[in-house]
């Protein structure tokens, strides 16, 4: 996530303003390029005032009105919602305000999650564009049922489960299974994950068995591989291949994970360029933990050896400042030279790119269509 400034008066601002503190001018983000425009009142939209932008009209998006986004619409293209909230499907009942609470956490992490997306340039598609596209689904538990909602993906549509925009119910999920790290953005990276291994592995032709030779067979029956995870445990010495323990659970769940580390690694490492952060420690001779932040981490160009490379030194620098505050690590994962590998298949795969390395020759009609995708419905996100 870069830094932004208010066009009417360069303040500077963050992503998910919608008030100027300087100038006071309504703020909104505009997704197509990537900017805040400062807004003032026109009839029944807005028109943008300052630099570059001057003149044009826009709308907020509808769940403008209950305060969880501030993307913008042109004015009169007749859309309802933004880019990221086409995608919603069911949002929790809005009348309860504890619903809507939770809800204004989820929309924080989904926007921020579509932020990525955008800049990657990653494909989407809603749910009348495509017959898989990409769906939300946020769903609070029904307080007469012990059954409990389970955050999933299945066929493009992901499930949410809204009881864990709820700090204490998170953290508490956090220790029962054993996790170092469970955020909400880190459920909506991994979840959509899933979705990105249907549209770029299982119907991008050569990049399946691209992937196969990265992550392993996802052949392998699912639900029993899920099962076998959690009847004993991750699997020894997972550190060595797996960015996580879950990971390890099956090729799917390994490809979730690392795909979710690729959005945690690359939005970060933006948020250094964008504060111009340079790591040079004086006591780092052979330059291990010293980077300047300052390539384009969403460019082609950009190598994973870079992005790792920085993303070392950066997260080392992160952890030991938040031990000095006397918080948990910033970034409580390690990155073997396995885990690095299947980065680099995410970063090729997100630039259009996977397969070619192995440039295997596999017809378009030989990959099968849709292995075992079913089984997938109800697991529980690490
Ligand atoms: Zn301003
Ligand atoms: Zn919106
Ligand atoms: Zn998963």
């Amino acid at each position: 996530m870069k830094l932004f400034s208010c066009p009417a008066c360069d303040q500077v601002l963050f992503f998910n303003n919608t008030r100027c503190e300087r100038c006071g001018h309504a703020l909104g983000y505009e997704p197509r390029q990537n900017r805040l425009l400062a807004l003032e009142p026109a009839g029944d939209a807005w028109v943008s005032v300052g630099y570059k932008s001057a003149g044009d009209h826009w709308v907020y998006c509808d769940n403008h009105r209950y305060n969880v986004c501030n993307w913008l619409i042109p004015a009169g293209s007749g859309e309802k919602y933004c880019l990221a909230d086409r995608h919603n499907m069911m949002v929790p009942d809005l009348s309860n305000p504890r619903n809507q609470a939770l809800w204004a956490k989820m929309e924080a992490a989904k926007h921020r999650l579509f932020y990525t997306l955008l800049r990657l340039k990653l494909p989407l598609y809603t749910r009348d564009e495509h017959r898989e596209g990409l769906g939300f689904k946020f769903l609070a538990d029904d307080p007469n049922s012990p059954k409990k909602v389970m955050t999933g993906h299945e066929d493009g549509v992901v499930t949410v489960a809204l009881a864990e925009a709820d700090d204490l119910e998170r953290e508490t999920r956090r220790n029962a299974m054993g996790e170092p790290y469970r955020t909400l953005l880190g459920h909506f990276r991994h979840e959509v994950g899933h979705w990105y291994w249907d549209i770029l592995v299982r119907d991008g032709g050569d990049a399946l068995e691209a992937c196969r030779a990265v992550f392993g067979d996802d052949t392998e029956d699912y639900g029993e591989a899920l099962k076998r995870h959690y009847a004993n445990g991750p699997k020894a010495n997972w550190q060595e291949e797996f960015v996580s323990a879950y990971a390890g659970s099956h090729p799917w769940e390994d490809f979730a994970e690392t795909w979710a580390h690729y959005l945690h690694i690359v939005d970060t490492l933006e948020v250094g360029g964008s504060f111009g952060m340079t790591i040079h420690p004086r006591l780092d001779r052979d330059g291990i933990l010293t980077t300047d932040l300052d390539f384009d981490v969403y460019g082609e160009e950009t190598t994973i050896e870079e992005i790792a490379d920085g993303w070392l030194a950066i997260s080392q620098a992160l952890n030991s400042m938040n031990r000095a505050m006397g918080l948990s690590d910033l970034y409580p994962f390690v990155l073997s030279p396995a885990v690095i590998r299947k980065l680099g298949f995410i970063h090729d795969l997100v630039h259009g790119r996977a397969g070619d390395r192995l440039a295997l020759d596999v017809a378009a009609d030989s990959v099968p269509a849709s292995a075992g995708m079913l089984a997938r419905q109800s697991e529980e996100a690490a």
